[in-house]
């Protein structure tokens, strides 16, 4: 096998290859870029086990990858923002940047987006990919690739704790500590949270969100969300002002609404069963509201200045490290769901 272009290939469900894959030119506005570190999703990893994610379906051979560092090669025509050498962190949604919700500033509404492995566009677990100079930002000296490809995990944080207000004294209650609860997490003590309570059923994942700075833990061992939603509530001394759900289990949701103050907000990121029943006249009566996110839009820049100037650490998520000729092993690990965030080294 030729190693130019090696290239982590989803052909359909269950079948993950590394393959040499031609190199591409960058088009009018694009960057060549030569790959760093590039973070597994569970996205990726859900891609690879089921093929699909509700409706967008692996139909065809799929590049995975899309929380990725680089280093640009080559610069397309009219590109001014970049030079060659620079490192750089993907931002990896692409809009059409001309509908009316890029025009409103919302570019992850757009319905014309292009996400890397997003079926049916590739994503970027190769040595060299071509992407958008506009959603390429450059990368100080003293933040690192790894950092750089964490950015776009912290970036759902920025957005997140950014629609639910998250603000100095909040008291936050985040709902699930995997990666994505954990850069709640962050963001929400670098906001100033005064309190920061996260709840999770696996121990270890809660220990690791006390190292991060949770001010309390609780272990979720009842099905019955007003149960969970009492002990937080005894540990907090009040309901919670703000809370985000991060896990997507129906009775998580639940607990989010009767853990969360009048007049409060919850923030639905976690993403589970399309239909889930809601204690939704208890929301309603006590003003609770209830807003949904989508990935993120204009976070870049803000989680590169967290990340650049310290207000934030995310250099403890990453627990395991693979060169991206172990890809399927690195995959094999994310699987089994060890560690936080496993990074994949791309550069030869
Ligand atoms: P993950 O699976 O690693 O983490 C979820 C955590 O929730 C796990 O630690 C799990 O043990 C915990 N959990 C499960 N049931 C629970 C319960 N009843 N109470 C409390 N905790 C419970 O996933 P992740 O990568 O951290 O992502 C979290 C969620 O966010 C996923 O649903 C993902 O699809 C979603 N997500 C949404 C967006 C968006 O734009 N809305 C972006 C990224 C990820
Ligand atoms: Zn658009």
């Amino acid at each position: 096998m030729g190693d130019t272009n090696l290239t982590a290939i989803l052909y359909k469900q269950g079948d993950l290859r590394l393959e040499d894959a031609t190199v591409k030119e960058p088009g009018p506005g694009q960057v060549q870029l030569s790959m760093r570190d590039v973070g597994i999703c569970g996205s990726d990893v859900h891609y690879w086990t089921h093929g699909a994610i509700g409706d967008f379906i692996v139909k065809a051979p799929m590049i995975l990858g899309h929380e990725a560092s680089a280093v640009v090669t080559k610069l397309g025509a009219g590109v001014t923002s970049l030079k060659v050498g620079d490192r750089v962190a993907i931002e990896p949604g692409v809009p059409c940047k001309c509908c009316k919700f890029c025009k409103k500033g919302r570019y992850n509404l757009c319905p014309d987006m292009s996400f890397c492995a997003t079926p049916p566009i590739d994503g970027n677990l190769s040595r060299f990919y071509c992407h958008d100079a506009d959603f390429c930002y450059k990368l100080p000296d003293h933040v690192s690739n790894e950092e750089g490809a964490l950015l776009e995990p912290l970036s759902v944080g920025v957005h997140a704790c950014t629609r639910a207000g998250v603000t100095l004294g909040s008291r936050v209650f985040i709902c699930g500590a995997g990666p994505i609860g954990l850069v709640n997490l962050l963001t929400a003590k670098a906001k100033g949270a005064a309190e920061v309570i996260v709840t999770d059923i696996d121990a270890s994942r809660l220990e690791f969100a006390k190292s991060l700075g949770a001010d309390h833990i609780v272990l979720v061992t009842s099905r019955d969300p007003i149960d969970t939603a009492n002990k937080v509530e005894a540990i907090l001394g009040d309901k919670a002002d703000i809370t985000i759900e991060c896990s997507g289990a129906p009775s998580s949701i639940r607990t989010a609404i009767f853990a969360t103050a009048p007049g409060g907000c919850v923030v639905l990121v976690g993403l589970g069963p399309a239909d889930v029943e809601l204690p939704i006249v208890n929301a309603a009566v006590r003003e609770v509201d209830i807003r949904g996110i989508f990935r993120y839009v204009n976070c870049y820049p803000t989680a590169l200045a967290m990340i650049a100037s310290g207000k934030v650490n995310v250099k403890p998520l990453v627990t395991h490290r693979f060169k991206l000729e172990q890809t399927l092993e690195a995959f094999e690990m994310a699987k089994q769901g060890k560690g936080v965030k496993i990074m994949i080294n791309c550069e030869k």
